[in-house]
């Protein structure tokens, strides 16, 4: 069997759905500097976590910490926010 090799290809525009004009509508408006939100689909509702922890002692501590969209996320997107 011929070996398979990935090829990049040139980004889809999204689909025309209502959610999807939903998203572009929220992405538009304008927002205060302070507040995150998801570049992918506009959401602000995030939540942290920690890669790398380390329990001592039956306590966790360290590891990296950053912030994910709970909206990608609950769709099985990984999407960090920064
Ligand atoms: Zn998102």
């Amino acid at each position: 069997m011929k070996p398979r090799h990935l090829t990049v290809i040139p980004k889809a525009p999204a689909p025309d759905t209502p959610q999807e004009r939903g998203r572009a509508r929220i992405k538009a408006m304008p927002k205060p500097a302070e507040i995150a939100q998801c570049p992918r689909c506009g959401g602000r509702e995030l939540i942290e976590a920690r890669t790398g922890v380390t329990i001592s002692r039956g306590r966790a501590s360290g590891g990296t910490k950053c912030f994910l969209c709970v909206l990608c996320l609950a769709r099985g997107e990984r999407v960090i926010v920064s």
